[in-house]
This record gives C-alpha cells, sequence and structure tokens, in this order.
C-alpha cells in the first residue's frame, strides 16, 4: 500500500495546526464530536428529501470509547459516513470543508445549524494523537474505508470492514510528556467533564459506558464494578426551549448548574431574537453581590455559544461595565468564529447583540423598578454604585440610559427616590433638584446649609457615596432642573425683596467681613453674609466646581493633586455671635482674630472636614472659657 502525501501546503499547516492554532488541548474532542454531529444532521437533512430514508431520532447518537489497555480514545458516530473519495478530499486536504460545501448546498432549518465550515478542527486530534485511524461507510456505499495517518508524513486509505453507516475515529494517545498528561483523556470523569463543558447542547445524545459501583448480589457488602451506559450531554439547551414551557424554578435550576452564583438569581431574562442577528440568551440579574464584585480581580462577561457549541468562558465585549453583574449565556449561529473557534473574527454581530442585550437589561431593571419596589431596591443595594459609577464613565456617554435607574436617599420620608419621583413632587416655584451630601443620612440632616432649603419646603437628595455626587455632576440635569447643592454660593431662590435686604446688610458689614477675611488669608476665598442659616451661625459655601465632598473624595485617592473647593465662609447675622463679632471688630482686633479661627474651624468640623491644627483650637477654646 502507498502512501499518500497530504495535499499542497498541509504538512506545514498541519504542523502549524498541532502547535499553534488552539490554545487548549482538550477542545480536540469538541471538534470531532462536533463534526459528528455535522455527520448526523447531514443524514436528517437528506431525509427530508429521500422518501426512502427515515430519520428516527433515536436511532442517530455519538458515543466515546477510551480504552486503557491500547491507550485509544475512539469516537463513534451514526452520521452518514464518508466514501473512499470523501475521506482523501476532506481528510486528505487540510483547510477542505466538506461541511461547508453542503451547507452551501442545502438550505439549512432553523436550529439545525451545521457547525463546520474551517476544515481543520479534524486535524486538532493530532494535538494529542500519534496516530489517528478513521473507518468510515457512507450512506449508500456497500464498502468502508479505513483512512489512517501519523501526522506530517501523509496517509494510507485501503478497504476494511464495517456493517453500518457511520464513522469511527480511534486516536492512539501519545506518550505522556513533563507538561502533558495524555493518560487523561482516557479517564471517565475527565470524558465527562469536557463534553459538558462544550458539547453539552449537542443535539444527539452522546453516550459513554460509566463504571457504576452496584452491590454483589449475593452479598450486601461486597460491590461489583459494573459499566453502564449514560448519556452525559443535556441535548435540548435551555435557552433553545419556548419561554412558556419554563417556569422560575426552571431558570433557577439552570443558574445554580451553571454555578453563576449561590444565590437565587433576582430575574431571569430569556430572549431569542430573529432579527437582524439571531441569538438566543438567558440572563440573570444576581441577588447578592459576588464577594470580589467591586474589586480588579472581578471578570465580567457572559458565555458564548455557536451553534449551541461553547466558544467563549466569558465574553467580556457583551456587557456594558455599568451591567457587569448581570450572568448567563449567548448562542448564536451567526457568529464570525476565526478558525480556531476560540476567537471571533469581526465584532459586527457581537457589537449587535450586545448593544441589544444592554437595552433589554435596561429595560427590565426599568420593569423591576416600577412593579417590584421592594425587589429593586435589594438589587440597587448591591449594584446601585455599579450603575452610578456607569453614569460617570466614558464621559457620561450612557447616562440618558441609566437616569432612570438611580435611586437617592432623601429628606422625604428618607427613603430612596428616583429622580422622576423628586421632579414629581417638586413645588411650582422649585426651580433647582437640590442635594446635600455626606457622610451618613444622620449627618446631612444635621447640616445647617439643609435648614432654608428644607424651610421652603424644598426636598433634598441625600448623597451618601463618594460616587454620588461626581455622578449628579455629569447628569447636569434631570428633565431640565439643574441640580444644586445645598452648599454652593447661590441657592437660587426667587426672592428679589429679601435680596435687596441682603444687599443693604452686605454693604453695611463690608468692612468686618474684609477684616476677617484677611486674618484667614487664603484658607477662603470670600467671608461673607448667609442666606440661608437660621439657628446655626456659621457654615461653609462652595463657589465653582469642587465642592467639599468632592476634595475629601479626591484627597483620600493616590496621588491626589491637591485639588480644593473654593470655600465661602458664611455667617448668620441673625445669630448673637454676630453681635460679639461686630463687638470685637469694633474694639479689640485680636479677639476679633480669635472669633474668627474658632468659628472657621467650627464650620471645618461641621463639614466633617479635619482642622488644620487641633491644639490651637483647643487652646482657642479655652482662652474665651477662662
Ligand atoms: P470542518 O468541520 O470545519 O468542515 P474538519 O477538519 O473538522 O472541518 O472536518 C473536515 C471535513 O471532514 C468535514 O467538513 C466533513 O466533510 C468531514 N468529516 C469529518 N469528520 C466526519 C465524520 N465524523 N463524519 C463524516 N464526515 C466527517
Ligand atoms: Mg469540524
Amino acid at each position: 500500500m502507498t502512501k499518500k502525501q497530504f495535499k499542497a501546503e498541509s504538512k506545514r499547516l498541519l504542523d502549524l495546526m498541532i502547535h499553534s492554532i488552539y490554545s487548549n488541548r482538550e477542545i480536540f474532542l469538541r471538534e470531532l464530536i462536533s463534526n459528528a454531529s455535522d455527520a448526523i444532521d447531514k443524514i436528517y437533512y437528506k431525509a427530508l428529501t429521500d422518501d426512502n430514508l427515515i430519520f428516527q431520532k433515536d436511532d442517530y447518537y455519538i458515543k466515546i470509547v477510551p480504552n486503557k489497555k491500547n491507550r485509544t480514545l475512539t469516537i463513534i458516530d451514526t452520521g452518514i459516513g464518508m466514501t473512499k473519495e470523501e475521506l482523501e478530499n476532506n481528510l486528505g486536504t487540510i483547510a477542505k470543508s466538506g461541511s461547508l460545501a453542503f451547507k452551501n448546498e442545502t438550505e439549512l432549518k432553523d436550529g439545525y445549524d451545521i457547525i463546520g465550515q474551517f476544515g481543520v478542527g479534524f486535524y486538532s486530534a493530532f494535538m494529542v494523537a500519534d496516530v489517528v485511524t478513521v473507518i468510515s461507510k457512507a450512506l449508500g456505499e456497500t464498502e468502508a474505508y479505513k483512512w489512517e495517518s501519523s501526522g506530517a508524513d501523509g496517509y494510507t486509505i485501503e478497504p476494511c470492514d464495517k456493517e453500518t453507516v457511520g464513522t469511527e475515529i480511534t486516536l492512539k494517545l501519545k506518550e505522556n510528556t513533563e507538561e502533558e498528561n495524555y493518560e487523561e483523556y482516557l479517564e471517565e470523569y475527565r470524558l465527562k467533564s469536557i463534553i459538558k463543558k462544550y458539547s453539552d447542547f449537542i443535539r444527539y445524545p452522546i453516550k459513554m459506558d460509566v463504571t457504576e459501583h452496584k452491590p454483589k448480589e449475593d452479598s450486601e457488602n461486597d460491590h461489583e464494578e459494573v459499566k453502564v451506559e449514560q448519556t452525559i450531554n443535556s441535548m435540548v439547551p435551555i435557552w433553545r426551549k419556548n419561554k412558556n414551557e419554563l417556569t422560575d424554578e426552571d431558570y433557577e435550576k439552570f443558574y445554580a448548574e451553571k454555578h453563576y452564583g449561590f444565590d437565587k438569581p433576582l430575574k431571569s431574562i430569556h430572549v431569542s431574537v430573529d432579527g437582524a442577528v439571531r441569538y438566543n440568551a438567558i440572563l440573570y440579574i444576581p441577588e447578592a453581590m459576588p464577594f470580589d464584585y467591586y474589586t480588579k480581580e472581578f471578570e465580567k462577561g457572559l458565555e458564548l455559544y455557536s451553534s449551541g457549541v461553547l466558544i467563549m468562558n466569558k465574553c467580556p465585549d457583551l456587557l456594558p461595565d455599568h451591567f457587569s453583574f448581570v450572568k448567563g449565556l449567548v448562542d448564536s449561529e451567526d457568529l464570525s468564529l476565526n478558525i480556531s473557534r476560540e476567537m471571533l473574527q469581526q465584532d459586527r454581530q457581537l457589537k449587535l447583540i450586545a448593544k441589544n442585550i444592554s437595552k433589554k437589561i435596561k429595560n427590565e431593571l426599568k420593569t423591576l423598578l416600577k412593579n417590584d419596589r421592594e425587589k429593586y431596591e435589594k438589587f440597587y443595594e448591591s449594584f446601585g454604585r455599579q450603575l452610578k459609577y456607569g453614569v460617570y464613565s466614558d464621559f457620561g456617554a450612557n447616562k440618558e440610559a441609566l437616569q432612570d435607574l438611580l435611586l437617592f436617599y432623601s429628606s422625604q420620608d428618607k427613603k430612596l427616590t428616583t429622580l422622576d419621583e423628586y421632579v414629581e413632587r417638586m413645588p411650582e416655584d422649585q426651580k433647582y433638584i437640590y442635594y446635600a451630601t455626606g457622610e451618613s443620612i444622620d449627618r446631612i440632616e444635621k447640616l445647617p446649609q439643609t435648614e432654608l432649603v428644607l424651610d421652603k419646603g424644598y426636598e433634598i437628595l441625600y448623597f451618601t457615596e463618594d460616587i454620588d455626587e461626581f455622578a449628579i455632576k455629569m447628569l447636569m440635569s434631570y428633565n431640565e432642573k439643574e441640580f444644586k447643592s445645598v452648599s454652593s454660593s447661590d441657592l437660587g431662590f426667587d426672592e428679589a425683596d429679601s435680596e435687596k435686604n441682603n444687599e443693604a446688610e452686605e454693604n453695611e458689614f463690608k468692612a468686618l467681613f474684609d477684616e476677617m477675611k484677611n486674618i484667614l488669608a487664603d484658607k477662603v476665598k470670600e467671608v461673607r453674609l448667609s442666606k440661608r442659616l437660621k439657628s446655626h451661625p456659621v457654615c461653609l459655601a462652595t463657589d465653582g466646581e469642587i465642592s467639599i465632598e468632592m476634595e475629601k473624595v479626591l484627597s483620600a485617592m493616590p496621588n491626589n493633586q491637591n485639588v480644593k473647593a473654593d470655600k465661602i465662609l458664611e455667617i448668620n447675622p441673625k445669630h448673637d455671635v454676630f453681635h460679639s463679632l461686630k463687638q470685637a471688630y469694633e474694639q479689640d482686633k485680636d479677639k476679633l482674630a480669635l472669633y474668627t479661627n474658632l468659628l472657621y474651624n467650627q464650620a471645618l468640623l461641621i463639614e466633617g472636614l479635619p482642622i488644620e491644627d487641633p491644639v490651637e483650637f483647643t487652646n482657642n477654646m479655652c482662652k474665651i472659657m477662662v
């Protein structure tokens, strides 16, 4: 028998194949099983047009047979088989895909998509085998053939005996090396797990004889090992099933099986899209936050399947960062895969899918917020911060999409409120959406700056997280209402009269305030009369973009740029202390300096800012006591 050489550049290609196309050896099994499944699909398609051929699903299967004694692994299928020519053409020529040709000739039916397309998958067998033997009998032929090759040096073909139509591929596994233990591909548990991982949703049963321990017939304690044929794969993926046939429990079970989390999903989303790009997806919004969620270690992504075969464990491009908490998978027949099927060729379809998915998640969250507030707040507790980051990041590119998903505590009942609800409640004369920042609700409630706003009957949003104010600054306005900090220098009240009053008063005390500003030097930008204080003597207000809360956040960051807010010290003219200030100004400049510094430091304390010199501060306190 003469040995035939692989055609054309096949030798070099084969070498490339074995050494570099795939990053992961175990996928050889995925490739061979996919080919077997394609071969059965082809019979199915033949039967559609051939009245003599009846396709009885139960007759078709794939079987995996490990043989430790011979060190071989055999993959058997009852598919269409290959003629001598086909063995020659399809296996003798690398990068020739009989399946692609078939696909181009046949009109494929939904859900029966042929997997093969590149004509290289078969050769991945050489990553684990020294010798590959293919015995095949084609549908409608009487003769069977054996194709055999030990890699780059060519292959042989000869007639052989085989009763039934189909193909048997036997791999003689390589000797173990230090890095790779090829024998593991003979272990039942390992084979099972590879099949489960990549080929769980192959339409036909993948069978294997699995060892079971059974009690011996005549004894209670003695066990014997018996081989029992099992079907390893689940076959019908849940996402191909009809939504109406599935219950919440089905989705929850799948969530647990897939190890998406230890919790129960808060919401399951099942999508089947038959548009410009066809795909099915099962998405979950988890209830509990993964322990590493807000760390660098956390990796977002969805599982990606192509026609039921796993391509990628975590495809990050399918999820935007602000929805990185979503778990689940996408299966599409329309993906352009690259040759190793480990990566995607080009991402037009993927981008489309990602866009659709993002929209879907947003709408589901909106519905949840509307219909099940309690559940939504639970979700928000875990992942609200991520949504706020989403508003802030990418220069606000997603802010419109996300703004209606935000919740903030507010002075109204101290409950979480949406921006829409806030605006709904605004009295007619209120022009701005007011907010106050602080460590906690308790602390914010005690801020002197909130007094006047609350007194006007306006509601205040309470920002307790670092990100809040940054996100709001990015949002700028909601429903054409601008956001305004209760600490901003101008609260924007509509009060022409009192304004005039203040102006008159301000002029009167200008000399005093100028003197105080001199004492404080560049610690503050200005000292002035307060329009917002009622019972407190002083507070700090800010001018410009940086608020005091932002200053705190920024200065806590590594390599902070020492960004400071422009602070304004506001004095309450109705407070008794004001009288003392005036007196000191007229009679005792040292006293004025003492009072001014004390008041300034008090204002810092109220804001939760550190006072620059605590020792001096306490000494000053004592001075006035004595
Ligand atoms: P692809 O699956 O991308 O077409 P492969 O290298 O995996 O490429 O397979 C090459 C060709 O060999 C297939 O297109 C198919 O025509 C043929 N083939 C491989 N395995 C089988 C099999 N088990 N039964 C029938 N034909 C097969
Ligand atoms: Mg293939």
